[in-house]
């Protein structure tokens, strides 16, 4: 994959316009009252687009649209072999116009488009190829009965999937609930972030292309409080899956008490905890990777290593890597392939990082490096990689999500220590340690409250592995083929073989 230069990539977005019509029933379609909503990139604060806002009636039309096609079984029908091809047609598709897509993520949600290009576009790819090739490698079951009856338990489609899904990855956070969604045969509608709508909609012309028919494959951009919350309330969507922030997780969760009873799967928040002993194998790596864990993808990353627990004997030694490691990766242009972090997703973001930066200052945390907007003059929203000490697990920089390149360092003394401060956390989703000491490796990975555990590593992961959380980070699984329970349900039919 070449990466081009920053003339290329710039050449190329300016030839690139956005219609932002939503996509149903195989349609490009306005919403139905022609609302709308801009679309700006945070690269320079300029419009790309005004976005379908998608209401009650345009929400509507997608679910009845794909409650039709579940209906005609126009796709669950199909033989699975065929499910599979045309999956992995679209998986050829995504790796085809990769440039485009990346590019488009990068305008969209201010990511470095090198990132876009090398991850989540291959990503995305891999997934719609992955749950494609499962498709004919699933069998049913028959349970060991007696001779006088045959008891078969066959997994089903649920009907119709909706998927709402935040800005960060936009392409693969929704690849990973619509891939496996639709590998078992369900409709799906897709409600991209309001900030990043633009590749859901491209997604949906390839999707086109690749053979999945009208109806199976809905995307209605709109914003979360209106097309979200109708697809939430929507009496005929059989399952929500949810990727986002905590709180509106919850809210998914009291629409369907509200509404059907539709099954919620969430992805939620997290705070994870990166703990550093002092028999760390390599301080130097551990340097650079507790660096890319917080800051990459501007630091909008679920699994961030936002919390770092440095033991007091490597302290300062590390933390002076770290900090050089963090200077290093200052914000740029996020069409430039040699940026290492890009822009924050919109102004309001940015806002809420700054915010969340004033308060550990006011609480009594103490900046070490970054802090400050910077690249004003371009008119996008940059930050600069910061980090905090905190004295205090109590500091607002160490218990709340910022979603931003932030980050909070402790010292600890004990192996005792660093798990009741690791678990000291309404989250559980990642949490990562680096020792050379094998039994505090396993005795560790167990006993931290998270739902991805990493060793001597961060963030490292395939789409063959299960991807979630435990407390308020949510429950279910993405990816792996775990994931195909969230979107099927398990049919026992009895047959008496007496005479
Ligand atoms: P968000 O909760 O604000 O929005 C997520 C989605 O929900 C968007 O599509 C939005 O339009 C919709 N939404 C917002 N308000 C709604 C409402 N009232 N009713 C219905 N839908 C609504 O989150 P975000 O700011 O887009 O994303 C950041 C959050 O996502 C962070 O908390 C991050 O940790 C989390 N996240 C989690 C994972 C994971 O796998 N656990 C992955 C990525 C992001």
């Amino acid at each position: 994959m070449e990466l081009h230069d920053l003339a290329y990539w710039q050449a190329k977005a300016d030839t690139m316009c956005f219609d932002g019509l939503a996509y149903i029933d195989g349609r490009y379609t306005p919403a139905a009252d022609g609302a709308t909503f801009p679309c700006t990139s945070p690269i320079d604060g300029r419009k790309l687009a005004d976005v379908a806002a998608c209401g009650q009636s345009d929400v509507d039309r997608a679910v009845d649209a794909a409650r039709r096609a579940f209906e005609t079984r126009v796709w669950s029908g199909l033989t699975p072999r065929e499910r599979k091809r045309r999956l992995q047609h679209l998986a050829a598709l995504v790796e085809r116009h990769a440039e485009e897509l990346a590019l488009i993520e990068a305008l969209d949600m201010g990511k470095p488009v090198r990132d876009a290009l090398l991850f989540d576009v291959p990503e995305t790819a891999r997934c719609y190829a992955w749950y494609g090739e499962a498709v004919d490698k699933h069998y049913d079951e028959i349970a060991p009965t007696g001779e006088g009856a045959l008891a078969t338990i066959t997994r089903e489609p649920l009907g119709v999937v909706a998927a709402v899904v935040p800005w960060n990855f936009p392409l693969m956070m929704s690849a990973w609930k619509v891939a496996p969604a639709l590998s078992v045969g369900n409709s799906v509608v897709l409600k991209p972030a309001e900030q990043s709508s633009l590749s859901a909609l491209r997604l949906a012309a390839l999707a086109a292309e690749a053979g999945i028919p009208p109806g199976v494959f809905n995307v209605v951009p709109g914003l979360g409080a209106v097309a979200g919350q109708a697809l939430g309330m929507h009496p005929d969507v059989d399952c929500l899956a949810f990727t986002g922030s905590t709180l509106t997780g919850k809210r998914f969760m009291r629409y369907s008490a509200d509404s059907n009873l539709k099954r919620v799967w969430l992805e939620c928040g997290g705070k994870s905890p990166h703990i550093v002993f002092d028999d760390c194998p390599d301080l130097d790596r551990a340097a650079l990777v507790a660096a890319q864990a917080i800051f990459v993808n501007q630091g909008e990353v679920c699994i961030a290593g936002s919390r770092l627990y440095v033991q007091e004997g490597i302290h300062d030694a590390f933390m002076n890597r770290l900090a050089k490691h963090a200077k290093a990766m200052a914000p740029g242009h996020p069409l430039d392939p040699d940026t290492p972090i890009g822009a924050i997703v919109d102004e309001r973001q940015m806002q809420a990082v700054l915010s969340h930066i004033e308060a550990g200052i006011s609480e009594g945390a103490v900046l070490r490096t970054g802090g400050q907007r910077v690249r004003c003059e371009t008119g996008g929203y940059y930050i600069e990689p910061t980090i905090f000490d905190c004295a205090s697990q109590d500091l607002s920089v160490v218990r709340e999500e910022i979603f931003g390149p932030v980050l909070a360092v402790q010292r600890f003394a004990t192996e005792e220590d660093a798990i009741r401060l690791a678990n000291d956390s309404i989250y559980g989703l990642g949490a990562g340690l680096w020792t050379r000491n094998v039994g505090r490796a396993h005795r560790l990975s167990r006993r931290l409250r998270a739902g991805l555990v990493w060793v001597n590593c961060y963030a490292d992961g395939d789409i063959s592995v299960p991807f979630g959380g435990l407390k308020q980070s949510g429950f279910g699984r993405d990816k792996s083929l775990h994931a195909l329970d969230k979107y099927s349900d398990l049919k026992t039919t009895w047959i008496d073989l007496r005479d």
